[in-house]
């Protein structure tokens, strides 16, 4: 008997994205969530460095100790913690530290909070897991900020987990001081573990403002997981370097998953990210002034497109716009019934791919990546607001 994966949404299209292209179909690509900006100079530098040096061969499975040395130096001061090196793991994206740090405390049945939208790959961690993902609805008209009172009425004697992704995928929320303060106070008095995946870390836009949970709330420290790493803030997507860190016991098991799953991470990817890390820390910062100005260029067209409402993000780099009011219409004779319908249509009649809010567990909902060059952000939301005009 198998478990019946199901496949992530995001990635399903972006490997559709690039069929379609490979056939010379005109497509503009606003799916895949990745920067369009190359991987730092100093990454490139040292991985050419690490081949001709010969570093080509298995690590240490947990990763290198400058390595993770030098993720500890960065944590403990974003946090104001005390990390040591035992306590990270460097793995294969955020994506795999999360699920090894969901699969060395989860036993089948545990429940695990995510609020939702999410993104896709948390709840088919939870899931592949054997555990029980639990859906905490947040909303646009809320700014998709948390409600503490929901959540603490989620709570069970089965919670094991709280997932929080902040700046948030799909929706670019930034969770406020306020909200986090409420979060903080039920994960302290329901002792549950709080896994925080920050992969989004930096890119946020003031004023809204970027908080160290564990910064805020130093108690929480035994209740705190962390799932992070450069694809995002360092536009690494492809070099697949990320990291886990938390309590030393459950570092020790993520640790012993991953040495008996993948092992290390691509030696060549560790010497680049420390690279990274070490000379252009800032790396992020830098990219905000272009996000911000593609950002509201993408707003400025969103929002002359009558019925459709968005959140302005405060991080990330998606715009999650609802598109309800465009259901129920037809084109060619055919129906739009769903955010889906309205995807595939946008793919196959105006060539732009975006991300239906099925994937995200919201329907009505679409995801549109807006770090992408701006002559074709321009011409993307052209195709946008033309097919949805052209609905009728
Ligand atoms: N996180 C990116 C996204 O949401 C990459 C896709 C993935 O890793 O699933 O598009």
């Amino acid at each position: 008997m198998t478990r019946s994966p199901k496949p992530s949404g995001t990635m399903s299209l972006h490997a559709e994205v690039a069929r379609l292209k490979a056939t010379g179909v005109d497509i503009i690509s606003f799916a895949v969530g990745e920067l369009d900006v190359n991987s730092p100079d100093s990454a490139k530098r040292a991985a050419i460095k690490a081949i001709d040096e010969n570093f080509t061969r298995y690590t240490v499975s947990d990763g290198i100790a400058e390595l993770r040395q030098e993720i500890a130096r960065s944590l403990s001061a974003e946090t104001g913690q005390n990390f040591a090196m035992e306590q990270i793991i460097v793995s294969n994206g955020s994506k795999q530290a999360s699920f090894n740090l969901l699969a060395a405390v989860l036993n089948r049945g545990d429940e695990v909070i995510i609020p939702s939208p999410y993104f896709p790959s948390h709840l088919r961690q939870v899931e592949l897991l054997g555990a029980t993902p639990v859906l905490l609805e947040t909303a646009l008209s809320d700014d998709f900020q948390i409600k503490p009172d929901l959540l603490k009425s989620l709570v069970t004697d089965k919670t094991k987990v709280l997932l929080l992704n902040s700046p948030h995928n799909p929706t670019g929320a930034v969770y406020t001081l306020e909200t986090l303060s409420g979060v903080a106070e039920i994960v302290k008095e329901k002792d549950i573990l709080l896994l925080s995946d920050e992969v989004y870390l930096g890119l946020v836009f003031p004023p809204a403002e970027e908080h160290s949970m564990l910064k805020l709330f130093p108690e929480l420290k035994s209740n705190f997981l962390i799932a992070g790493g450069f694809s995002k803030s360092f536009a690494m997507t492809g070099w697949r370097v990320g990291f886990a860190a938390g309590p030393l016991e459950i570092i020790e098991a993520a640790g012993i998953i991953q040495s008996n799953t993948t092992t290390n991470v691509c030696s060549i990817s560790q010497k680049a990210a420390l690279a990274a890390l070490q000379e252009e820390p800032d790396f992020v910062k830098k990219l905000l002034p272009e996000l911000i100005s593609k950002r509201d260029t993408a707003l400025k067209i969103l929002n002359s497109i009558n019925g459709l409402e968005c959140l302005v993000p405060s991080g990330a780099f998606y715009l999650f716009p609802l598109i309800t009011k465009f259901l129920g219409k037809t084109y060619d004779g055919n129906k739009v019934e769903t955010s889906q319908d309205i995807a595939s249509y946008l793919l196959r009649k105006h060539g732009l791919a975006v991300v239906p809010g099925e994937s995200f567990g919201a329907p009505g909902f679409i995801r549109l990546n807006f770090s992408i060059c701006q002559t074709d952000l321009q011409k993307g939301l052209k195709r946008l607001k033309d097919g949805l005009e052209q609905l009728q």
